[in-house]
């Protein structure tokens, strides 16, 4: 659940069995009445939508109630309805959002050399990097990754534009750190909700005349509000980075 627009975003994820069915989605307050609600084009349901696969139908409403849920296949059976019946679904409140639409490893370091693994955290020589360099051509939207206030906004001449977010992942304070922007949205002490636009990527700092093929976003996750120390490995801290995380990426879907 997240606000949008001043109203909660219930995002629903349907059970895998359920795809293929075409279902119907309404929040009611007391027992629903399906047929009252019915109009002229149709019903006046919230959300119709055929379940493509174990995710995801979006409802926007005010406040959650209850969900009344009914098949509309053609050829809708007993036994449809009596599985859709016995269904549940699983509400999901969103702890993360990556900061990145796409979330890949940034490969080619030298002219001659395709190493993505050099972009992970501890992946140069001798253990050094404490981030993750993710795959980002120069103007690339970054993401707030959690909920909170940006802690910081400065500019270095190794990190460039930077962006610090002090908020929680699963009950942890952390601080979220962006660098080499190009472009900011956000200044010091403004408080972001979770998947907010925060800027845009760049190659500011020590990137500043890197090749246009080395684009990336430099991410941190820092366990105290120090520029120096304190950084962990986002994979390791960050279960849905983690498994989002493309650590072999494409050499030719890389510009
Ligand atoms: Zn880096």
């Amino acid at each position: 659940m997240k606000l949008v627009n001043n109203q909660n975003q219930l995002t629903i994820i349907f059970n895998k069995a359920l795809k293929g069915k075409k279902v119907q989605i309404e929040p009611y307050r007391n027992k629903p009445d399906i047929d009252q609600s019915k109009k002229a084009g149709g019903y006046d349901y919230i959300k119709s939508t055929t379940i493509k696969a174990e995710a995801a139908a979006k409802i926007t409403k005010l406040d959650t109630t209850k969900l009344w849920l009914e098949t509309q296949c053609d050829d809708c059976t007993k036994k449809d309805k009596e599985f859709l019946n016995g269904s549940f679904f699983k509400l999901k409140a969103i702890s993360w959002y990556n900061p990145l639409e796409k979330m890949e490893l940034r490969g080619w370091y030298t002219s001659t050399q395709w190493t993505p693994i050099k972009s992970s955290y501890g992946g140069r020589t001798g253990g050094k990097h404490s981030g993750l360099d993710l795959y980002a051509p120069v103007g690339t939207s970054c993401y707030a990754c959690v909920e909170g206030f940006i802690y910081d906004d400065y500019t270095s001449t190794s990190y460039g534009k930077t962006i610090t977010i002090k908020g929680k992942y699963k009950g942890t304070t952390y601080y979220f750190f962006y660098a080499h922007l190009s472009s900011r949205n956000v200044k010091k002490n403004d408080y972001v909700k979770i998947g907010d636009l925060i800027g845009k990527t760049g190659q500011s700092g020590n990137a500043n005349g890197q090749a246009a093929k080395m684009a990336h976003l430099h991410f941190e996750i820092r366990t105290k509000g120090t520029k120096i120390g304190n950084k962990a490995n986002p994979s390791n801290t960050v279960i849905e980075l983690r498994k989002s995380l493309i650590t072999n990426p494409e050499k030719t879907e890389q510009i």
